[in-house]
C-alpha cells in the first residue's frame, strides 16, 4: 500500500481506499470513502474517493494545461500509436489484475471480465494504428486563386462518463480513441466499479502517455459526474449510461454549449423466423439476454419468434435456461449477480408487474436463495412469455437475465414489434432467407442489425444507437473522428483585381 492509500475496514476485511489519479500521480481522496461491496457475495472488495467538485476542476485544469501545451497534441501521430501499443502491451501483461477487479467489483464470471478485457485491448491496438492515419482534405478545384485544406484537430479536453457494466471495455472505447486523436481526457467512472480505471490511468503513464493528458476522478455521478458535464473548460463529454443520465448530460452541457456524445440503453429485440436454424438461435437467443447477467446495453430482451415454432422454439429455449450455472467471479458460471440489491429487487419488481399485466412465467422469474447463492443478487434466467407491447417489460430496459416473447406472423409485423419502443440499439434477426435478412436490416431503427449473431463487434466497426439508445458513434474509424473537429483553412494564392466586390 502506497502512502496516499488508507485501509478501510469491514469486520476482518481491510481494502485499500484508492484516490484519484491527476496529473500524472495518486491524489488522496478527502472525507469518507465509497465502500463498494461485491454482488456475488457480499464482501468489502473495494474503496474509492468520493471525488468532489473541487477535485474534478483539478483534473480538468491538468487536462487543460496539457493539451494546450501540446505534450501530447503536438506529437506525431505515429509517437502517439506507439505509445498506445505499449499501453495495449501493458494491459495484455495485467489482463489477469484487470479482470480480477472488473469481474469482483461487477459480480459476474472472470471468464466473462477476461472477454472484455481483452476487447479493449483490441480497441486499444486498433486506436493506435488509427492515431498515424488522422488526417483532413485539400481542395485545388477552387479556382487557380485558390486552395482549400479541412484539418481535422483533436477536439481538446474530453470528460469520458462510463457506467458499471464492462468497466475497462467501455472505458477504453473511448479513451484509447480519445488519446489517439490527441486529446487530453477525465474519466468518471462508475462509482461501483473505478478500480480497472485507476489501474489503467497507471498503465498508460508507464507506458508514456504525459502527466495531465489522462487523469480519473472517482466519485458520485450527481457530483463528480455532473460538475464534470457542466465544467465550462471541457470540449466534449462522451457519455456512456442510462438515457435518463443521458437526457441530465445533455441539460448540463447546454450551457456552455458542450460537444455531447451518448451511448445510451437499450430495449433490443431477436427475431427469429421459422426457417431460422433453430439451435443457433436457441443458443443466440440465450446468450442476448444472459451475457453478463442481462446487464448489457445490448442485451437482446424481447424475443419476437414466428407464431408458427414459437411453441417448438420456447421449450428449446427453456430447457437451455434451465440448465444454466450462476456464480461469481470464482465459479464456473455462465452467468453472475446482479450489480446490487436495489437493482436485484427493480428487477424482481419488473417480473411480478409483468405477470400482472397478464406476462406468463416460462422460465425462472426468481431470484436464487441456496447455500451458495444467498449472499449474492442472483436471478434465474428467466422467459416471460404472452408479453405485448403495451407491457412494461416490452418498453423498459430491465437489465437483468430476463427476455419477453411476443409471437408475430410476418416480416412486417416483426419489424413493427421491433420498432415500438424508444430504443433503437442492436436488433438481431435470425432466418436462412436472404430476402428477410436484408428487408429487415433496412427495416429496423437500431444503430446495429445482426444477422444471425448478437452481441458481436469489432474495433473497426462503429457501434452507436439511433432514438433514445443516445448519438455518435464509436470503434471504427468514426470513433477517433467523434473526438477530433473540422477546421476549414482557406489560402488564397493569386491577387485578382475586384476579388472582394467593393464598390470603392
Ligand atoms: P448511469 O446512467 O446510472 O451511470 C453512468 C455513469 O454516469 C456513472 O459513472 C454515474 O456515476 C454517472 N452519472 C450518474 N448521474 C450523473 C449526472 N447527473 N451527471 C453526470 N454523471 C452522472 O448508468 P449505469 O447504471 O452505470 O449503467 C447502466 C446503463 O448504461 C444502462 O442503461 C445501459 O444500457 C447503459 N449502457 C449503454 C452502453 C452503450 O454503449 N449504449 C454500454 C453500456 C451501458
Amino acid at each position: 500500500m502506497t502512502e496516499t492509500q488508507t485501509a478501510v475496514h469491514d469486520g476482518e476485511t481491510a481494502v485499500e481506499s484508492r484516490g484519484h489519479f491527476i496529473n500524472g500521480t495518486v491524489v488522496p481522496g478527502a472525507g469518507e470513502p465509497i465502500r463498494r461491496y461485491s454482488p456475488a457475495t457480499g464482501e468489502l472488495v473495494a474503496a474509492f474517493a468520493n471525488g468532489s467538485p473541487a477535485d474534478v476542476d483539478a483534473a480538468v485544469a491538468a487536462a487543460r494545461t496539457a493539451f494546450d501545451t501540446g505534450v501530447w497534441s503536438e506529437l506525431p501521430g505515429l509517437e502517439r500509436g506507439r505509445v498506445l501499443l505499449r499501453f495495449a502491451a501493458l494491459m495484455r501483461e495485467h489482463v489477469d489484475e484487470l479482470t480480477a477487479l472488473d469481474a469482483d467489483e461487477v459480480g459476474n464470471p472472470r471468464r466473462v471480465a477476461r472477454a472484455n478485457v481483452l476487447g479493449a485491448i483490441d480497441d486499444t491496438e486498433f486506436a493506435a494504428a488509427l492515431a498515424g492515419v488522422v488526417h483532413g482534405d485539400v481542395h485545388t478545384n477552387l479556382g487557380t486563386d485558390f486552395t482549400g485544406m479541412m484539418v481535422r484537430e483533436p477536439i481538446g479536453v474530453a470528460g469520458l462518463i462510463v457506467p458499471w457494466n464492462f468497466p475497462t471495455l467501455v472505458l477504453c472505447q473511448k479513451l484509447s480513441f480519445a488519446l489517439a486523436a490527441g486529446c487530453a481526457a477525465v474519466v468518471k467512472p462508475s462509482e461501483l466499479t473505478s478500480s480497472s480505471a485507476l489501474l489503467l490511468a497507471e498503465l498508460a503513464t508507464a507506458a508514456g502517455v504525459p502527466a495531465g493528458v489522462l487523469n480519473v476522478v472517482t466519485g458520485y455521478g450527481d457530483r463528480a459526474g455532473q460538475h464534470l458535464a457542466e465544467h465550462k473548460d471541457v470540449d466534449l463529454v462522451s457519455f456512456t449510461g442510462s438515457t435518463a443520465t443521458g437526457r441530465k448530460i445533455m441539460a448540463a452541457a447546454q450551457e456552455n454549449l458542450t460537444r455531447v456524445a451518448l451511448e445510451l440503453g437499450g430495449k433490443s429485440a431477436q427475431i427469429v423466423f421459422a426457417d431460422a436454424d433453430l439451435d443457433d438461435a436457441v443458443e443466440g437467443v440465450l446468450f442476448g439476454v444472459v451475457h453478463n447477467q442481462g446487464e448489457c446495453c445490448l442485451a437482446g430482451s424481447r424475443l419476437l419468434v414466428e407464431q408458427r415454432i414459437a411453441e417448438r422454439f420456447l421449450d428449446l429455449l427453456t430447457e437451455r435456461a434451465a440448465g444454466l450455472r450462476l456464480g461469481g467471479p470464482h465459479d464456473e458460471a455462465d452467468l453472475g449477480a446482479l450489480i446490487h440489491p436495489e437493482h436485484l429487487h427493480k428487477v424482481l419488481r419488473y417480473i411480478e408487474t409483468a405477470v400482472s399485466e397478464g406476462a406468463s412465467v416460462r422460465a425462472g422469474g426468481h431470484r436464487l436463495t441456496g447455500a451458495t447463492h444467498a449472499n449474492g443478487c442472483f436471478v434465474a434466467p428467466t422467459v416471460l412469455d404472452r408479453v405485448t407491447p403495451e407491457h412494461r417489460a416490452f418498453q423498459e430496459e430491465i437489465f437483468g437475465p430476463v427476455v419477453t416473447v411476443t409471437r408475430f406472423t410476418d416480416r412486417d409485423e416483426a419489424a413493427e414489434l421491433a420498432n415500438a419502443v424508444e430504443y433503437g440499439l442492436g436488433n438481431s434477426v435470425w432466418t436462412k432467407n436472404i430476402d428477410t435478412a436484408l428487408l429487415l436490416s433496412r427495416r429496423l431503427r437500431s444503430g446495429t442489425v445482426f444477422i444471425n449473431t448478437t452481441i458481436d463487434g469489432s474495433p473497426q466497426l462503429a457501434f452507436g444507437g439511433y432514438k433514445a439508445s443516445g448519438f455518435g458513434r464509436e470503434k471504427g474509424t468514426t470513433g477517433l473522428e467523434e473526438f477530433t473537429q473540422l477546421k476549414t483553412v482557406q489560402i488564397r494564392t493569386g491577387k485578382r483585381a475586384g476579388s472582394f466586390n467593393l464598390l470603392g
